[in-house]
């Protein structure tokens, strides 16, 4: 594996290796999240890159930038052992100078759900990720649906500025217990991480309910309000593939996201009927 903090090293790097490039941008501090992405990557091409670069324009003031965990030895061996082939670690003055060009996400879509509670979030976001797909030019890139409304807004980008890439979506992997794997969930004490186990657990509760016939949005959200007492929601919606809210669940057509708070940790995650 090779390491690499110049764009314009691995541009020309990428430009002579023959054959697909699969690429998994993150923000590091990996876990089997981030490693199903990459094995999914591995097995779909002949050469894998992967980024981590904590990207600040996607933080909002007050937020986590500083203290969001980096662990640089930890995630060199994890990519080493899950056979990537170029480990792309740029600093901030590396992808950023001053006064840019700087992607604006939709302006309804961009700014509902986790661009309500983080206004101007997704413009960084769809930044930073024009600015690795420029730099990589993969074939494929991956992304996690647990992020679904990111995935959502990276594959409108893909669409509205006609770029050459195929966006893969892969699916969220859980602990045992159903809690969705997050970089953050360090910051839950055992307590808190007990309380989280309500947010996988109602999303789990939709599911059955909709297997049992209850397709209205709102009585699916009633009982999952109920399941996730007393954690403070910020949002919970049931929403098309499109991201427009919906008042019955369309199998085949429906993401149903929750976002809590846990103590003082935002926590997202969602379920596809
Ligand atoms: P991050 O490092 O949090 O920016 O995430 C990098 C990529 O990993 C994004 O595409 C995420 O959606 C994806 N990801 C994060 N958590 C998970 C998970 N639990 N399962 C699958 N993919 C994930």
């Amino acid at each position: 594996m090779q390491i690499i903090t110049s764009a314009k090293e691995l541009q020309t790097i990428l430009k002579q290796v023959g054959g697909t490039v699969g690429f998994v941008p993150t923000m590091g501090a990996l876990h089997e999240g981030h490693v199903s992405l990459i094995k999914q990557a591995r097995t779909q091409n002949d050469v894998v890159v992967v980024s981590i670069f904590v990207n600040p324009t996607q933080f909002l003031q007050g937020e986590d930038l500083d203290k969001y965990p980096r662990k640089e030895e930890a995630d060199r061996k994890i990519c080493e052992l899950s056979g990537v082939d170029y480990l792309f670690l740029p600093q901030v003055d590396e992808m950023y100078g001053k006064d840019e060009v700087f992607v604006e996400a939709p302006l309804v879509r961009g700014y509902i759900l986790e661009g309500a509670t983080r206004p101007g979030h997704f413009s960084g976001v769809l930044t930073v990720v024009l600015k690795l797909l420029h730099i990589v030019s993969p074939s494929r890139a991956y992304f996690g649906k647990k992020d679904a409304q990111q995935l959502f807004l990276i594959e409108e980008m893909v669409r509205n500025l006609f770029l050459d890439v195929e966006i893969v979506p892969c699916e969220t992997m859980r602990e045992s217990d159903g809690l969705a794997l997050s970089s953050r969930n360090v910051y839950l004490s055992k307590e808190e991480r007990k309380e989280a186990l309500k947010i996988s657990s109602s999303l789990n509760l939709a599911r059955s309910l909709v297997t049992k016939g209850e397709l209205e949005s709102e009585k699916i959200i009633e009982a999952m309000k109920k399941r996730l007492e007393p954690l403070e929601v910020e949002y919970l919606v049931v929403v098309n593939r499109r991201f427009e809210s919906i008042k019955q669940v369309v199998i085949g057509d429906t993401i149903v996201l929750v976002e809590a708070i846990v103590g003082s940790t935002r926590l997202l995650d969602n379920i596809w009927l």
